[in-house]
C-alpha cells in the first residue's frame, strides 16, 4: 500500500492588506481539512472575531522579543506598525497532526523571502487585487481599519506588489470563486510533484516484484 511521504507541503499565501488572503485562506481551510493553518505570533491587538491560538498567538511586546532572543522564529517581521513572526515549532506540529498535507503561511513579502531563504522547497502564491481602486474599496468596505490604518496599507501596497518576481503563482482574486479554484488547483497541482512523490516511486521498486532475467 502507498504511504504518505513524511513531508508536509509548505506554501505561503501573501498579498497586499485587502486583496483578500484572509478570505481566500478561510475558504481554502474550510474546504479541505488536508490543510493546517500555521498560526503565526503578533504584538497588534485582536480584531473583534478573533481567536487566540487560532487566529494568532496575540502575545506582548516583551514576550515577542524574549522569542526573537531564543530564535523561536522560522521568520519574523514588523509589518504595519506591529511585529509578527513563524514560529519553528508550526513546522513540527503540523508534521505530528495526522493526515496534514499541507502547511498555510500566511505571511507578508518579509517573511516569504526569508522562509524561501531556509527553505527553498516552500511554494509561495501572491494574491492580487484586480485594480488598485478594487483594493482600496476592500480596505475600506472590511471595516477593521481606522482611516489612517486604511492609507498605510495602501500605501504599502504598491511596495509590496513590487516584490511579485519572489513568488511561484499569482492569482487575481477579481472573482471569488474563480480565484478560489485557481488556488485550490496549484495547491493540489504542488502535492503531486515529481520530487514530494519521489518517495512514493521508490516504495513501491523496494517492495514490488524483481525485475525478470530478461531485464537484467
Ligand atoms: P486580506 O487578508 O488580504 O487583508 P481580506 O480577506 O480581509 O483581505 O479581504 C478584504 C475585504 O475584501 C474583505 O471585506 C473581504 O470580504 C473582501 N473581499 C475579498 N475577496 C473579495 C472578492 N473577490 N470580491 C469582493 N470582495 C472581496
Ligand atoms: P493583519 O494585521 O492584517 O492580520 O496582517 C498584516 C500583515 O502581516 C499581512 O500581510 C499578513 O500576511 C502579515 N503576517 C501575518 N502573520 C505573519 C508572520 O508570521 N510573519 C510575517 N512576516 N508576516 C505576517
Amino acid at each position: 500500500m502507498l504511504s504518505k511521504p513524511r513531508d508536509v507541503l509548505l506554501f505561503i499565501l501573501a498579498s497586499p492588506s485587502g486583496a483578500g488572503k484572509t478570505t481566500l485562506t478561510r475558504l481554502l481551510l474550510e474546504r479541505h481539512p488536508e490543510l493546517q493553518f500555521s498560526v503565526s505570533h503578533t504584538t497588534r491587538s485582536a480584531r473583534l472575531g478573533e481567536v487566540d491560538g487560532t487566529d494568532y498567538h496575540f502575545v506582548s511586546r516583551a514576550h515577542f522579543e524574549r522569542l526573537v532572543q531564543e530564535n523561536a522564529f522560522l521568520e519574523w517581521a514588523r509589518v504595519h506598525d506591529s511585529f509578527y513572526g513563524t514560529a519553528l515549532s508550526e513546522i513540527g506540529r503540523a508534521e505530528r497532526t495526522p493526515g496534514c498535507m499541507a502547511l498555510i503561511f500566511d505571511i507578508d513579502v518579509q517573511g516569504a523571502r526569508q522562509i524561501r531563504a531556509k527553505r527553498p522547497d516552500i511554494v509561495a502564491a501572491f494574491i492580487l487585487p484586480p485594480s488598485m481602486t478594487e483594493l482600496e474599496r476592500r480596505l475600506r468596505g472590511r471595516g477593521t481599519e481606522t482611516e489612517e490604518s486604511v492609507l498605510g496599507r495602501f500605501g504599502a501596497a504598491r511596495r509590496e506588489i513590487e516584490h511579485y518576481a519572489l513568488f511561484d503563482y499569482l492569482v487575481v482574486n477579481d472573482n471569488l470563486e474563480r480565484a478560489f479554484h485557481e488556488l485550490e488547483s496549484v495547491v493540489v497541482a504542488e502535492r503531486a510533484r515529481r520530487t514530494r512523490r519521489a518517495v512514493l516511486a521508490e516504495a513501491l521498486l523496494q517492495n514490488g516484484p524483481r525485475s525478470g532475467p530478461e531485464e537484467q
